[in-house]
């Protein structure tokens, strides 16, 4: 593998993540015809390279998958610049709020759906879709009781797909932080009355114009910010068995901190300020210099 192509899909994936990480998507175009057609409205929450492929992970755990021609290139223009609408022809385009992000001379194009069994069940039915009005709360909550790994964490629980349907990342990072809740209390000490908390809140939050509009996000995307209750700093880790980035207030957070399990946990040791995009794009170019 040539070096200096894998360096530059590195630097492309880390202008990638500093222009799109967090941010609402407005527009999402895909040239060619693809198997998971991913849809506008999603967030992007991580951005991988391998080798000279990128990979764009949405907060539905949709995959992008980008492989380079030797002149391909992903690009980041500023919405509204005139670079920006001279672009023509390209394999993907990806707009959010201020910035635009183009893939041009692509040799492959996939999409996929990151394997997650929670998040995708292959088996059994599905839980209540927690975005319609008429869904049984109480099933939730059942089904949050009777939970079968009891030491399955909170946060794991509210992405999966059996127990209630609706609960994207972002939102799972917000409803955990408005209930004061440690990420990966176990769900089984969690009580009935603590378990319809959560499932209503959720139900409301996301029937509310808090899923449609434009929101303030207390922590989602705000590592090494203050947090907007106690002032503490936020933190960003990767949790669960697909490995999906989490945001969280560990000094008001504290609900079952007591009985937190700390499975599949990954802390990011990032330095207060530096963006956790960054950091890891430091990281990971630090150990291609070791190896290469
Ligand atoms: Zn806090």
């Amino acid at each position: 593998m040539n070096f200096e192509i894998f360096r530059s899909a590195q630097r492309q994936a880390s202008s990638l993540r500093i222009a799109l990480i967090g941010k609402k998507i407005k527009t999402l175009q895909i040239l060619e015809p693809v198997v998971v057609r991913p849809k506008a409205g999603g967030v992007i929450e991580e951005i991988r390279t391998i080798g000279r492929e990128i990979e764009l992970i949405l907060d539905d755990g949709t995959v992008i998958r980008t492989k380079l021609k030797f002149a391909g290139a992903w690009r980041v223009f500023r919405s509204n610049s005139v670079a920006a609408n001279k672009v023509d022809g390209a394999d993907v385009l990806i707009e959010v709020q201020d910035r635009i992000a183009v893939c041009i001379g692509a040799s492959e194009i996939e999409t996929y759906h990151d394997f997650d069994p929670r998040r995708h069940p292959l088996l059994g039915r599905r839980g209540p879709d927690l975005t319609d009005r008429q869904s049984d709360l109480e099933l939730c909550v059942d089904l949050m009781l009777g939970y079968e790994d009891a030491d399955a964490t909170i946060a794991e629980v509210l992405l999966d797909q059996r127990v209630m349907r609706g609960v994207g990342n972002v939102f799972r990072c917000e409803l955990l932080w408005t209930c004061e809740m440690h990420p990966w209390a176990r769900v089984s000490s969690l009580n009935r009355d603590e378990s319809r908390e959560l499932v209503s809140l959720a139900a409301e939050m996301l029937q509310s114009q808090f899923a449609t509009q434009n929101r303030k996000l207390a922590v989602y995307g705000r590592h090494g910010k203050n947090c907007p209750r106690c002032g503490g700093q936020v933190r960003v880790t990767h949790h669960g068995e697909a490995n999906r980035v989490l945001y969280w207030c560990a000094d008001c957070q504290t609900r079952h901190s007591g009985t937190s399990a700390s499975r599949y946990v990954t802390e990011h040791h990032t330095p207060p300020g530096v963006h956790p995009a960054e950091f890891i794009y430091l990281s990971e170019l630090g150990r291609t210099r070791k190896s290469g």
